[in-house]
């Protein structure tokens, strides 16, 4: 039997039976348009080979549409409600026994996924988007790619290239991983509830080999987030507590690293980042 998927009649009637009003805290905005999931299971290029996890499948429009493509899904859902009836939405629709594993939990906790997933498709609970991206990225190392949608705002700032207005410390830290790319918008009327922002699709893909060690990411990312927390100074100034305790110690680090001591955070590329966190590293060591 394949598997069908789920109408905007039939999600409200599910929310309702299971007394779900749906939520700003917990970014509740369910898609209830079958093309649109579709989409983002095509952008991702979802294969019967993939083990996708999926952060927050709500009630199951996008988690349907993966598992049409013969893939394997292990989705992570906070509302216990959602998670609790989704096993059964599923079977209801045509997923084989076995397909899908829900995990009723924080998705910015779990440190254990069955299955080892290789692929993260999402329609991500906008409020921690970033958050939970990076704590995936950084917790499953099995990763290899992903598609999810996320408010257009945060996604161009994923995608964002150095230089740019919107380049900041997210879009520093996700290409501590690898490329992402903006890979097309969604309408707001495509939602239950509408938002009152717009959504993007962003894809993006592991390099084969980590950048770094896990130490030099931890020290990397710190130096990132004092760069950006004053983006205005310049590095010298920026940077002078965490690279030993004044702006004439920080700019030997950065000079040491060919980095100009002048520069603000937005100018630097990732791999910029981690050549200062190295030259800090040996500096502390001599
Ligand atoms: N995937 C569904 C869809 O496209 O219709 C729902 C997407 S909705 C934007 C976000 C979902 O994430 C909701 O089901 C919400 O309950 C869940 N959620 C919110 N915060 C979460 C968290 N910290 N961990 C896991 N799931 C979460």
């Amino acid at each position: 039997m394949p598997v069908s998927l789920l109408g905007a009649t039939e999600i409200r009637r599910l929310a309702a039976d299971l007394d779900v009003v749906p939520t700003k805290k917990l970014g509740q905005n369910f898609v209830v348009d079958a093309n649109t999931v579709r989409k983002i299971v095509q952008v991702a290029a979802v294969t019967p080979q993939d083990r996708v996890v999926e952060i927050g499948p709500g009630l199951g429009s996008l988690t349907l549409a993966v598992l049409e493509q013969g893939a394997e899904v292990v989705a992570v859902e906070i509302d216990r409600r959602l998670a609790e009836r989704l096993p059964t939405t599923a079977l209801e629709h045509g997923v084989t026994d076995g397909a899908l594993t829900v995990v009723c939990a924080d998705a910015l906790r779990v440190t254990d996924l069955p299955g080892d997933p290789d692929v993260l498709v999402a329609n991500l609970p906008y409020n921690v988007s970033v958050p939970v991206l990076l704590h995936f990225l950084e917790t499953f190392p099995a990763l290899t790619r992903g598609v999810v949608m996320v408010q257009a705002e945060v996604g161009e700032r994923l995608a964002a290239p150095p230089g740019s207005k919107v380049y900041g410390s997210p879009s520093a830290k996700a290409a501590w991983y690898g490329p992402w790319r903006l890979a097309g918008t969604v309408s707001r009327q495509v939602f239950w509830p509408v938002p009152n922002v717009d959504s993007v699709l962003v894809a993006f893909s592991r390099d084969a080999q980590p950048r770094g060690s896990e130490e030099e990411r931890r020290r990397t990312f710190a130096i990132v987030d004092a760069a950006f927390q004053q983006r205005r100074k310049m590095l010298r100034q920026a940077l002078a507590a965490v690279l030993g305790g004044s702006s004439a110690a920080a700019s030997a680090v950065l000079e040491s690293a060919g980095v100009a001591p002048t520069a603000r955070g937005e100018e630097l590329s990732i791999d910029d980042f981690l050549r200062v966190a190295r030259a800090m590293g040996d500096a502390g060591r001599s």
